[in-house]
């Protein structure tokens, strides 16, 4: 995975001056938090539906052989084929080789943030197959040449003018040469180019959000129903997805589906939800006659029954993303992965290297959000603090830092010294408060250049503990 979190500090940066990012980010709240809440609110049972959800995946990655193994059975007897992809090469490798054995020269794909984690659009390109994505928003970061910066909201960095933009760039080739204003114009235009690309393609690849074991059965959930199309119009479907997405029943399947629409868009359902079980069988109306699942492992495996193991749990909704503070002012490019915010936090280290990816448990203020709204309950906040460990134990920290942290640790254990110190220091931001904020400290420029600080007020923590 490739990820450039070394330039986190100078992305984020950047992400905080650019006034459309702001002003694209500012939709999060009310798009997705508060439809979130509401959902929560119209169902009485939605918390005890989450310690449900919790409790099926951790069983789910607690026997994960048994019920892989389990999967597989079931979709070879259906007349599917698994594949088992080690890593990001292999899995690029399988789907290629199986697309090259169709001798397809078209996929349409519909979206899948496994297929943006092994990088598998580059690598088909690489090897003359032009595939296209097909959900609105993949569609248009792909003309943008972009990665997606949300995990459910792939644009949700661009304005609707950036999107006419792109459209107006490239669909003159398709005879478009209006520039476009309307939201609806935009959408249908998107529609009618992209009808081309399903009626082209000889494969269709889909991710994911569960794999049924006891059924064999993919389960995808979109809001556009390309999907759909991706895997009827084409004679061979090939489903690319992680591990952990295995459940047991499809009733387990039910109580997940519940919980992951309304932590992600605050829907009560999806406008579709699909279930694929096998390959076309006679009589059918419709359907693939190759039907693949290539199972990707890239480090999932090892974080069975290690620190990450809950982080296995994760149903990608996005919760964690739009109730960050960090992530809903900075956005997503600037983690430099296609897993941003919390959860990316947690799984970016994890599958690309802690060395290469340090900074992103270090973008946290540990509020906490996250673990509360997250659907199946999964402690981000402690799994972040382990990274930070991690970092700390392996000597990854500026040393600078690490001085200043070993000062700080030295001062705490000398209480009467630590009293005068921080004595020192509320005088000191006293004086360059001003109604009652610090906005510019001479020392601290990174602290105060995009929010003030509220001036210290009636003493220390342990003064007005005395006090009272
Ligand atoms: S960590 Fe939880 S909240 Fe975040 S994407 Fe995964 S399931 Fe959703």
């Amino acid at each position: 995975m490739e990820v450039t979190s070394n330039q986190f500090k100078q992305e984020a940066s950047k992400a905080l001056r650019n006034p459309v990012l702001q002003k694209a980010l500012g939709h999060i709240e009310e798009g997705f938090v508060e439809a979130r809440n509401q959902a929560a609110r119209r169902l009485p049972e939605f918390e005890q539906m989450r310690d449900r959800a919790r409790d099926i995946k951790a069983h789910a990655i607690d026997n994960l052989g048994f019920y892989l193994s389990q999967f597989e059975d079931q979709v070879i007897a259906q007349g599917g084929q698994v594949h088992w992809a080690a890593d990001a090469q292999e899995a690029r490798e399988i789907v290629a080789a199986i697309c090259l054995d169709q001798g397809a020269r078209n996929i349409a794909k519909s979206k899948s943030m496994v297929t943006e984690e092994i990088e598998l659009g580059p690598y088909l390109e690489a090897k003359g197959l032009a595939s296209v994505e097909t959900d609105l928003g993949e569609y248009i970061i792909q003309l943008r040449d972009e990665k997606p910066s949300h995990i459910i909201a792939p644009i949700i960095h661009l304005s609707k003018e950036q999107v006419s933009d792109t459209f107006y760039e490239h669909h003159q080739k398709h005879g478009y040469f209006d520039k476009l204003t309307e939201r609806s114009a935009l959408v249908k235009q998107a529609r009618s180019v992209l009808r081309k690309s399903f009626m082209n393609a000889d494969v269709g690849i889909t991710g994911a959000n569960f794999l049924v074991a006891e059924t064999g059965s993919v389960v995808l959930v979109t809001n556009e129903g390309n999907g759909d199309l991706v895997t009827t119009i084409p004679d061979t479907h090939i489903v690319v997805t992680g591990i952990e997405k295995v459940v047991p029943t499809m009733d387990d399947c039910h109580t997940l589906l519940r919980v992951l629409v309304r932590s992600a868009t605050g829907q009560d359902t999806t406008s579709y939800v699909s279930f694929f079980t096998g390959a076309k069988r006679p009589g059918d109306a419709a359907g693939p006659s190759n039907f693949h699942v290539v199972l990707v492992d890239n480090g999932r495996s090892d974080m069975v029954g290690g620190v990450n193991h809950d982080m296995l749990r994760c149903i990608r909704c996005g919760a964690c993303l739009n109730h960050c503070p960090v992530y809903a002012n900075i956005g997503g490019h600037a983690y430099g992965s296609v897993y941003p915010g919390p959860m990316g936090a947690v799984l970016t280290p994890q599958l690309a290297g802690v060395e290469q990816a340090i900074d992103l448990p270090n973008a946290s203020t540990f509020c906490g959000k996250c673990e509360e709204v997250c659907p199946v309950r999964i402690p981000l906040p402690s799994l972040m603090r382990h990274w930070r460990e991690e970092e700390f134990a392996r000597h990854l920290t500026p040393k600078p830092m690490r001085f200043g942290l070993g000062m700080w640790s030295w001062l705490g254990r000398q209480p009467a010294l630590y009293r005068v110190v921080l004595s020192m220091v509320q005088r000191v931001l006293g004086l360059f408060a001003k109604r009652g904020w610090v906005k510019h400290l001479p020392m601290g420029t990174s602290w105060t250049l995009y929010r003030d600080m509220k001036a210290p007020k009636g003493g220390s923590f342990q003064q007005q503990w005395r006090r009272r």
